[in-house]
């Protein structure tokens, strides 16, 4: 019997185990997962009541052939079994009922034969003829035919024009996505989220959750802020077939010609967006490397704006903070932070009138996205699979190396047998490998592709 071994067990990992368990009765499963809770993951593993799912219910199921599959789940549980299932489908859900929607899913897995789980951190991955060794912390290894790469998300790069005693200070939060930044929060201090995306949002609402009344600064290069979906969703017409040989520079003019029309006739932004969203990951297949790196430089920020969405409600609310003043959201670079007692002193160029502004907080939080340049990732396993050559950064310094259908290359663009990727690290290839409803076909696609390889 075959083994797999698949490395991080967030959705990603988790979903490709019961794809290989749903196609398979002759393979074995190894799921080596530390860090966040096995099954959930870093998103789905928050218990607070104010993280929503930024996607509708009704496109969350984690299976892309049973496409209500979290709805249907969804009605029995004692919260929502009143609900009416077309109104279920589209509303944005607490993520840790998703996070517990995973968790019974995956239950088969915990005393299924054909799989094991380890939970302990992946250290390394060395090739030894037609297997591969993974060297597990407080783990004897293991050796497998085929590995299945899940690792996620990396916390966030440190920001620039932060210095190294800076980074070093307990005031100074690494990552959005453990709550140590609300340990021991005072309720009237101030505190900087830097960052302006939807990790920003789930900070900003557990502070307000905890009556936390002191002033919140975010700050982003550009000052982009989360924008709202619509309340009743409406469909736009197909247009895809006008921009399908387009270049980059035309696709963005066709959107936006179709988003002024649109308004004429009173036609939301978000609709038009999300006709086209579908085709975004075509569109980028078939962009040439330098309208990738176009995109990169100048688009990325705007698309990523209109497309990561607030689920309807918190951006009300988030427009409540901002004019009471508790909330105030800057485009600009930091010019210095400076340690002072209890705090910082932090200084910003505003991108508005290129003056400075200078205001003390005592927590810095760094919400500016996951780390996704895998030459500068810090983590041991990543430099070990860099330096043996199992995967290879890319030029867009996004991910790794990879076919469209996830199977990793080497620096020399060569795949490395048996070797897959789901999830985030597809993002140079794919683009938008993102959110459930991709990674879900990603982990589908690995799955099917090591059964027919088996078989
Ligand atoms: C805060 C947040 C909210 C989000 N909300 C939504 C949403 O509402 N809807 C949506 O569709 N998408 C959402 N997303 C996108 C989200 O990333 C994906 O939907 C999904 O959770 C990603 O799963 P993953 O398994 O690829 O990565 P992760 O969830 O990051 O899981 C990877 C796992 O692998 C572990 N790991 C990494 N390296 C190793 C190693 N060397 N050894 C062992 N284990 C390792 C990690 O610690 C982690 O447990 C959100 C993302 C974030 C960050």
């Amino acid at each position: 019997m075959k083994t797999v071994c698949i490395i991080g067990g967030g959705f990603s990992g988790t979903i490709t185990a019961l794809q290989l368990l749903r196609k398979s009765t002759d393979i074995k499963i190894i799921l080596v997962n530390s860090g966040y809770p096995v099954f959930k993951g870093v998103a789905f593993s928050t218990k607070k009541q104010e993280h929503l799912l930024n996607v509708p219910a009704g496109r969350m199921s984690a299976f892309p052939d049973k496409p209500d599959h979290f709805v249907n789940w969804l009605l029995t549980q004692p919260e929502f079994k009143d609900e009416a299932f077309e109104n279920l489908k589209k509303e944005f859900i607490p993520r840790s009922f998703y996070g517990d929607y995973l968790k019974e899913i995956s239950s088969i897995c915990l005393n299924h034969p054909q799989v094991s789980i380890i939970h302990d951190k992946a250290l390394n991955i060395e090739k030894a003829h037609d297997k591969y060794l993974i060297t597990i912390d407080n783990h004897p290894g293991i050796q497998c035919e085929y590995v299945v790469l899940a690792m996620g998300n990396y916390s966030p790069a440190p920001p620039k024009g932060i210095d190294e005693a800076v980074l070093r200070s307990s005031h100074y939060f690494e990552s959005p996505w453990s709550d140590s930044y609300l340990e021991g929060l005072k309720p009237t201090e101030n505190i900087l989220l830097m960052g302006s995306g939807l990790s920003m949002i789930d900070c900003v609402l557990s502070l307000i959750s905890l009556k936390f009344t002191g002033k919140i600064y975010s700050i982003s290069p550009r000052g982009y802020f989360p924008q709202g979906n619509i309340t009743t969703p409406v469909t736009y017409p197909d247009f895809y077939s006008e921009v399908k040989d387009k270049s980059l520079l035309e696709v963005f003019r066709i959107i936006k010609n179709h988003i002024t029309e649109g308004k004429k006739n009173a036609m939301a932004w978000q609709a038009i967006i999300d006709s086209f969203r579908p085709y975004a990951k075509e569109t980028w297949l078939r962009l040439s490397a330098k309208d990738k790196r176009q995109f990169i430089s100048h688009l990325r920020h705007i698309w990523g704006v209109a497309r990561h969405r607030l689920p309807t409600g918190i951006d009300l609310k988030m427009k409540d903070l901002i004019e009471s003043g508790q909330l105030e959201v800057f485009g600009g670079r930091l010019q210095f932070v400076a340690i002072v007692e209890n705090g910082f002193e932090v200084s910003v160029k505003k991108r508005s009138d290129q003056q400075l502004e200078t205001f003390f907080v005592s927590r810095i939080v760094n919400c500016t996205g996951p780390q996704i340049n895998f030459n500068e990732i810090n983590d041991v396993f990543i430099g070990n699979l860099l330096q043996n050559n199992i995967i290879s950064a890319n030029d867009l310094k996004m991910g790794i190396r990879c076919f469209p259908d996830g199977r990793v290359l080497n620096k020399e663009g060569e795949h490395v047998k048996n070797v897959y990727a789901v999830g985030s690290l597809l993002r140079e290839v794919l683009w938008e490998t993102t959110a459930v409803p991709e990674l879900r076909v990603n982990a589908e696609n690995v799955a099917n592709q090591i059964v027919e390889s088996i078989n």
